[in-house]
């Protein structure tokens, strides 16, 4: 960090002294110091996280930003945002101050980054005066590489003249989104961060997210007071990630199937709209085997703090939560995310499932989706606060989800759209309209009978009804509220008896996705739109998504419990054995350190030490995830753990010779 400053400072001189052109000689210098800080990012890159090459957009990022350069970076969830602002922190001068909105995982981070001997701090409210007093001070005499602090922090003035004590090398603004009036995570106190670039206009400022959609990452760029930054932009593609939405019949029974077939000893995340749903969802997974919490606002403070730690530190734990939780949350081993209740829009969704797999292994993104959710989500924002102009963008984020649910086309390539980038193929290959096409049938004699049942309930009786009593009109079925209104002397009565219950449900949940139908009021009446009009008037078709009898799943033959963790980290069957040992070791240390088990190693480093057997530290120090702290704090003791299972190997192998020759003997004789 201090050769670019002394290559500065020597080109100077030599050019005041007239040898040699000082233009010429300050570029090379410039060049050279350029080179000199990406030849030390690359090694605090091997040194400190031992990783031997850079992915995808970090490269770039970082040497703009160790340069003093401004940067937006939208990059998914699992792309490696971190080291974008963690490596300019340890290469600058000074501390790099980390921004990030929830306090509750500042402890975790921190740890981790201790565990890499990366020197990190944090400043929050969890902490007591003495506490808090110890890392200002740490931060003033420099010896802080990283400090988090939430955004509320830099409101007080004291924070900012903190700040002014010490020296900052790179401000990071993490989860940058959450500045974004309209989006789905917004903060108020990410609006105050302008003041960092007019208080610190020479330190460079990173803002990172991993969800965007064009209107955002405008929101990001404005509010953040970054006009002049570079935008680097990583495609939002998750490919391990297999995107699922099945119809809704029975959601906690679809959630129990879709567990015991393809997650079974997983960790993952649940999704509910209600407080109560999550309780119960919860209680019913604990009933039937599933080890689950319930995470909600409603939960105090301490009960919400100890489910998380739990889910962070335990394996195969499933949280059931509002969205209340899981920002920010870095355990890289979620291998699912459930949604029983509609998303309120893509970006919320796309943020949500992209809590799955970070660690690059096969995940699975599943939503249960139906009627309902239509109706509860149109009733929630036609009743919710917020002026006219709330009520149409919430609106049109709802239609987007929709669109998204009732597509026949690659789910893969809709969601990348969405964000304004193009998929790489038509067909992704792991989502379930790619695994099992969905046929398409003309609907628009059924969206017909619908639409007019509507109209005459409405022309002739004045009267609106829900979706129930206008499927038993349409099959005809002489249910007592049907006879306490005279329904079945309706010309439409019984004109439907060419679709099941289930089918006509499906054309209503269909129109009110396409917006050619509507519900009002508390009970979610139907109603007309304009569109329904062109429909009735025959001016347009209704395609309909007929939904696949047998949903896509993973094949059979991935399914069984075992056979998903060793797909999940794909090993030959004879490495699993030394990676079960591995794991072992690892939960030992974590619980005798009180850290999760992926700060000590994770999945990824365990599975390649499985794979490449290192006989000595120096074979050992060549693998990812092996820094110089990591090595020196755990390196022998993994080498015994690979012994000691090599002999176990060579004697059970030994106990299996005898005993096979046992066997073998009196044949052979
Ligand atoms: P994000 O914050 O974008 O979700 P992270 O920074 O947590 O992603 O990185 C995701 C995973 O990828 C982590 O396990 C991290 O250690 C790993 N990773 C990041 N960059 C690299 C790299 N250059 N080489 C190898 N692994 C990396
Ligand atoms: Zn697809």
């Amino acid at each position: 960090m201090d050769g670019t400053v002394v290559t500065d400072r020597t080109a100077e001189t030599v050019g005041a002294d007239g040898t040699a052109g000082r233009d010429a000689l300050n570029a090379a210098a410039a060049a050279s110091a350029a080179e000199g800080s990406r030849s030390e990012a690359l090694r605090t890159l091997s040194r400190v996280f031992g990783y031997d090459t850079f992915r995808g957009e970090q490269q770039a990022v970082i040497d703009h930003v160790v340069d003093g350069g401004d940067a937006v970076v939208l990059m998914p969830t699992g792309g490696g945002k971190s080291l974008c602002y963690q490596i300019p922190a340890l290469v600058r001068p000074g501390t790099g101050v980390v921004v990030s909105p929830l306090i509750a995982l500042m402890q975790d981070q921190v740890d981790a980054l201790r565990a890499l001997g990366v020197r990190a701090g944090f400043i929050n409210s969890t902490q007591d005066f003495e506490e808090r007093r110890l890392v200002e001070a740490e931060f003033v005499a420099g010896e802080l590489d990283i400090l988090y602090l939430a955004p509320e922090r830099l409101r007080m003035q004291g924070t900012l003249d903190l700040l002014s004590r010490g020296t900052v090398s790179v401000f990071a603004i993490d989860e940058a989104h959450c500045v974004a009036q309209w989006g789905h995570d917004f903060r108020p106190d990410y609006l105050a961060l302008a003041v960092l670039g007019e208080r610190w206009p020479d330190v460079p400022r990173i803002a990172l997210t991993a969800t965007a959609t064009p209107a955002t990452h405008r929101e990001i760029t404005e509010r953040l007071g970054l006009p002049e930054a570079r935008h680097f932009e990583a495609s939002f593609d998750r490919p391990n990630i297999q995107y699922r939405i099945v119809g809704k019949d029975d959601p906690k029974k679809q959630l129990l199937r879709f567990l015991r077939e393809e997650h079974e000893g997983d960790a993952g995340i649940v999704y509910c709209l209600s407080r109560n749903s999550v309780e119960k969802t919860a209680e019913f997974l604990e009933r039937n085997g599933v080890p689950a919490v319930p995470y909600h606002a409603g939960l105090d403070g301490g009960t919400r703090a100890r489910h998380q730690s739990r889910f962070l530190r335990e394996e195969g734990l499933v949280v059931v939560a509002t969205i209340a939780f899981g920002m920010g949350i870095d355990k890289p081993d979620v291998r699912f995310v459930a949604h029983l209740d509609l998303p309120k829009s893509v970006e919320g969704y796309y943020q949500e499932t992209g809590r799955a797999g970070r660690d690059g292994l096969p995940s699975t993104a599943w939503m249960a989706y139906g009627l309902q959710d239509v109706v509860q989500q149109r009733k929630l924002i036609q009743s919710g606060e917020g002026d006219e102009a709330f009520r149409r963008r919430a609106a049109s984020h709802l239609d987007a989800m929709l669109a998204l649910c009732e597509t026949v086309q690659c789910r893969r390539a809709q969601l990348l759209a969405y964000f304004g980038q193009e998929a790489s193929g038509q067909k992704c290959g792991n989502c379930d309209t790619c695994l099992t096409a969905p046929e398409t049938w003309d609907g628009t004699v059924a969206a017909q009978k619908v639409l007019s049942t509507v109209v005459r309930l409405q022309r002739e009786r004045g009267q609106k009804f829900g979706t129930g009593q206008i499927v038993d009109i349409l099959l005809g079925r002489k249910t007592a509220k049907v006879i306490q209104f005279d329904h079945d002397q309706l010309s439409v009565f019984g004109i439907g008896d060419d679709l099941s219950e289930a089918e006509w449900r499906g054309v209503v949940r269909q129109l009110l996705a396409q917006g050619l139908a509507s519900v009002e009021g508390e009970y979610g009446t139907l109603v007309l739109t304009d569109a329904s009009a062109t429909v009735l008037g025959r001016e347009r078709e209704v395609l309909m998504r007929k939904e696949p009898k047998r949903p896509a799943g993973r094949p059979k033959s991935e399914r069984t419990a075992k056979g998903e963790r060793k797909q999940a980290v794909d090993l030959p069957e004879e490495a699993l054995p030394v990676f079960e040992a591995l794991r072992a070791w690892r939960a030992d240390q974590s619980r005798e350190q009180g850290v999760p088990a992926y700060v000590i190693f994770h999945d990824a480093t365990l599975r390649e030490i499985a794979l490449s057997l290192p006989a000595d530290l120096t074979q050992l120090a060549q693998l990812p995830g092996l820094g110089e702290k990591k090595l020196a704090n755990y390196g022998e003791a993994v080498l015994k753990v690979l012994a000691d299972h090599g002999r176990l190997e060579a004697g059970t192998a030994l106990e299996d010779d005898s005993s096979s020759s046992g066997a073998e003997s009196p044949s052979g004789d």
